[in-house]
């Protein structure tokens, strides 16, 4: 008999137990499901739909090197893999588990119906496994960090297994194209193209080629200037590499390369908190903030427009809004800028902003965009406040975004560096500013205190 390893977000061969464990047994049948009806209105964003159309034309390819292949369907997963085991005579699923809600719900559905091991290795540690003193999960990074670090360093990654054995029959499966994952006209992505190498190869190469300047990671990371982050996002969201392979490259780097650990278990953190608030990704983790007056009508719908159009006259959010559009993903000090300009320079509701990243990001990803969104709102079950505006004009000075936004928004490419964060009007082709500092940030703790 065969065994059926159903994989999600976790499109690798190397440190995937799932697939390990299956290979152990016998004949391996590889399958990923296309599930919009559970995922629903969580249904993948464009942007990650062309991730995973590249991600798992790469891991077939990499199954078909080893003499297997990946099977594709369509349809409510649990339904999917009842049909898949019949006809092939399967007698076990094996898969990674996941936290978010529609997938913890799926996999309960599935171990009805059918034998289902789940296996651990998406995150430093299982989320439920780290607790505090009183068995109780936690609320704020710090204290979780503090336990998650004494856990560590986590397992050695385990390499692909040498041979994955086909079932007699291969069972069939849709053609990937069949699938429409791609834009078609008007062809947004290739920004994408040129950006990005989906699939576990090109996790490997992005791993590599940040281990050379790891160590400088605390001094460069927040100068969107440079590439001093990993831009493993994504990889790692797809789970085209696995958490313990980046530890374990990245954790004798010297340097300051400890700190992008920590930022590992910030994504650890993300499950941590969905697994407690399923709902985390839509709802205030924190009470006394439901009656807060969002901005409606159209100013705020103009706004809004300007904002995801990266059009609001304040160079460094419009350079990370465009950024966001050509190739799926913000530096993250960017990403923390214009978001709060969202929320409080516009006082528009933070769940709007987290629904454009979820459509646009590449790595969008339940647990660490909603943890985010709420944490730049201080609505979330974190420590932030509301009452903390960022100053977009300074920050951008301060973090040296020049070279950033003469790429980005290059109507601004000839201002100099005094002038390029807060552009002397009128410039040709580009919008003044559409609010202003003061009167908004007033704006915002009014309605902040109306709310309270
Ligand atoms: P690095 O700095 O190299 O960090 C390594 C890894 O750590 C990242 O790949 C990521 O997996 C994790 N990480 C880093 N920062 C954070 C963080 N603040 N919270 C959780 N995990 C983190 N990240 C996503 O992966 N998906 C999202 O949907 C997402 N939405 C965000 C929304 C907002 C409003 C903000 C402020 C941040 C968001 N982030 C999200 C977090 C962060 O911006 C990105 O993870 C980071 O920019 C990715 O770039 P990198 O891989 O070069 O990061």
């Amino acid at each position: 008999t065969a065994t059926i390893v159903w994989f999600r977000r976790d499109l690798r061969l190397a440190d995937q137990p799932a697939l390990s464990a299956a290979a152990e047994r016998g004949a391996v049948i590889p399958v990923y499901v296309l599930d919009d009806e559970t995922a629903a209105h969580r249904r993948m964003g464009a942007a990650s739909r062309w991730w995973l159309h590249h991600s798992l034309k790469a891991l077939d390819g990499s199954l078909r090197a080893k003499g297997s292949r990946l099977i594709l369907r369509r349809g409510r997963c649990d339904r999917v893999l009842a049909d898949l085991a019949e006809q092939s005579g399967a007698d076990e699923v094996h898969a990674l588990a996941h936290y978010e809600p529609w997938w913890r719900n799926a996999e309960k559905a599935v171990a009805r119906r059918l034998d289902l091991t789940l296996h651990e290795g998406n995150y430093l540690a299982p989320p439920a496994s780290v607790t505090t003193g009183s068995g109780g999960l936690y609320r704020i990074y710090t204290p979780f960090w503090r336990a998650l670090s004494e856990r560590m360093p986590p397992h050695r990654p385990a390499p692909a297994p040498e041979r994955i054995a086909a079932p007699e029959h291969w069972p069939d499966g849709d053609p990937l194209v069949d699938w429409g994952l791609l834009p078609t006209k008007p062809d947004w992505a290739g920004g994408m193209r040129a950006e990005w190498t989906p699939g576990e190869a090109g996790a490997q190469e992005r791993l590599e080629d940040f281990a050379d300047h790891a160590a400088r990671y605390e001094q460069e990371r927040n100068l969107p200037s440079m590439e001093g982050t990993s831009r493993l996002s994504p990889h790692l969201h797809f789970g085209e590499i696995s958490p313990a392979a980046c530890w374990h490259r990245v954790a004798g780097a010297g340097g300051s390369a400890g700190t992008f650990l920590g930022e590992l278990g910030w994504r650890d953190y993300a499950q941590n908190v969905i697994l407690q608030f399923p709902e985390y990704g839509s709802r205030n983790g924190r009470d006394g903030y439901d009656g807060l007056r969002w901005r409606g009508g159209p100013d705020a719908d103009a706004d809004f427009a300007a904002w995801r159009q990266g059009r609001t006259g304040y160079p460094i959010v419009d350079a990370g809004m465009r950024e966001l559009w050509a190739t799926g993903w913000m530096h993250n000090r960017v990403r923390m800028l214009a978001a709060s300009f969202l929320i409080k320079h516009l006082l528009i509701d933070w769940r709007k902003g987290e629904q454009w990243f979820w459509d646009t990001l590449v790595d969008a990803d339940y647990g660490q965009n909603a943890v985010n969104w709420q944490w730049s709102a201080g609505t979330g079950v974190d420590a932030n406040l509301f009452s903390r505006i960022m100053a977009p004009l300074s920050q951008s000075a301060k973090f040296d975004a020049a070279g950033y936004i003469r790429r980005w928004v290059p109507e601004l490419a000839d201002l100099p560096d005094s002038e390029i964060h807060d552009p002397p009007h009128p410039v040709k082709g580009y919008p003044r500013p559409i609010v202003e500092h003061r009167a908004a940030r007033e704006r915002a703790l009014a309605a902040y205190a109306a709310a309270r």
